[in-house]
């Protein structure tokens, strides 16, 4: 039985991620900060009903010592580093926390894998925000990067550090650019759950309008469930690469919208204003993403459409706000 360690497992992909490493037959160890409360950390696990079967150590990952300890005592097999500040807007406000947790935190799980066993195999959640100003109309492994948040940059060092751990130090470090996905788990700051709450209220009457900063913008959305399986297929190769995972279909925020009002019979040019305060110091216009090499090498494709995952989402937050207020 292999054993698996996970930072981030409170998070949409950690939840979905632990899911899947349960259902290898893994077992399965998440990283959590002291500070979060058991609530909060039990919820999306719970949620997949998993909960019960995770083991939970404390430590932080910008503290190595916490993490040679955690890695001493499970002595994981695989390490999938999903932990870190990641959400753009909010590190512009709090960069030097962005590059401590997204960058460093990094970089300081891959000394303690060094340290303590270099044969661990690591993956790491790189994102499709470090193309951010494209370079090419669809993005693959060979693009060029261009960040352009804070968050971005710091993704980009920790990205950098896992091919140079690869290269120096002869680790099996795999990188999976991932561009954005999705599911009911997903955190509420995100535009994709933002509109789906916002449609549940909406047609729950809780809720008049929905407020939105730059609907123009367009990103290759799929679903989490599909994407934590390309993460486990990188760390069961036999030798670590990079790859991007991605739907190669783009939408825009509008057309979220769109969509996710017509699931409940209405329409959204009724509801959604437009908010300058929500639109971002520097923007990421549009991304899209050629999977062609985790399709191959990988055999990946994802199974879930993009039209399902809106209605699921959308059906999700009826759910949670009907049972809320039947509570
Ligand atoms: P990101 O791609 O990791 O930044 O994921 P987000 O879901 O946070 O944002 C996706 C896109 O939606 C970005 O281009 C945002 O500028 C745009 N967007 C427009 N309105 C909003 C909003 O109200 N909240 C968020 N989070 N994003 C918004």
């Amino acid at each position: 039985m292999s054993t698996c360690l996970i930072t981030g497992i409170t998070g949409q992909d950690g939840a979905y991620l632990a899911e899947l490493l349960l259902s290898k037959g893994s077992r399965v160890v998440g990283l959590v900060r002291h500070s979060a409360t058991l609530d909060f950390v039990g919820e999306r696990l719970q949620s997949l009903d998993v909960l019960k079967h995770v083991e939970l150590m404390s430590g932080d990952l910008i503290d190595l010592t916490s993490l040679i300890r955690v890695i001493s005592a499970c002595e994981p097999d695989e390490i999938y580093n999903l932990g870190a500040q990641s959400f753009v807007a909010t590190s512009w406000n709090e960069p030097i926390l962005t590059g401590q947790v997204t960058g460093i935190g990094t970089l300081t799980m891959l000394e303690a894998i060094r340290i303590v066993n270099r044969k661990t195999r690591f993956y790491q959640a790189s994102s499709s925000e470090m193309f951010g100003l494209i370079q090419q109309p669809m993005q693959n492994e060979k693009t060029a990067f261009y960040p352009r948040s804070p968050y971005a940059v710091a993704k980009l060092y920790a990205h950098w550090m896992t091919v140079n751990y690869r290269e120096s130090h002869g680790m099996h470090a795999s990188s999976g650019i991932l561009f954005n996905h999705e599911s009911p788990l997903r955190g509420i700051e995100f535009v994709t759950r933002k509109i789906t709450d916002g449609v549940a209220r909406i047609k729950l009457g809780l809720a008049k309008d929905l407020a939105l900063g730059n609907v123009d913008a367009r990103r290759d959305w799929g679903h989490a469930r599909d994407y934590v399986r390309a993460m486990w297929l990188m760390l069961q190769q036999e030798k670590p690469d990079d790859y991007v995972v991605a739907t190669g279909q783009t939408t825009s925020v509008r057309d979220f919208c769109k969509i996710a009002f017509d699931v409940v019979g209405l329409n959204w040019k009724d509801y959604v204003t437009t908010r300058s305060d929500l639109i971002r110091p520097a923007e990421v216009d549009v991304l899209c993403g050629d999977a062609t090499k985790a399709r191959t090498v990988l055999g990946w494709a994802p199974t879930i459409s993009f039209g399902d995952m809106v209605a699921e989402m959308v059906e999700a937050d009826l759910r949670r706000h009907t049972a809320r207020n039947h509570a």
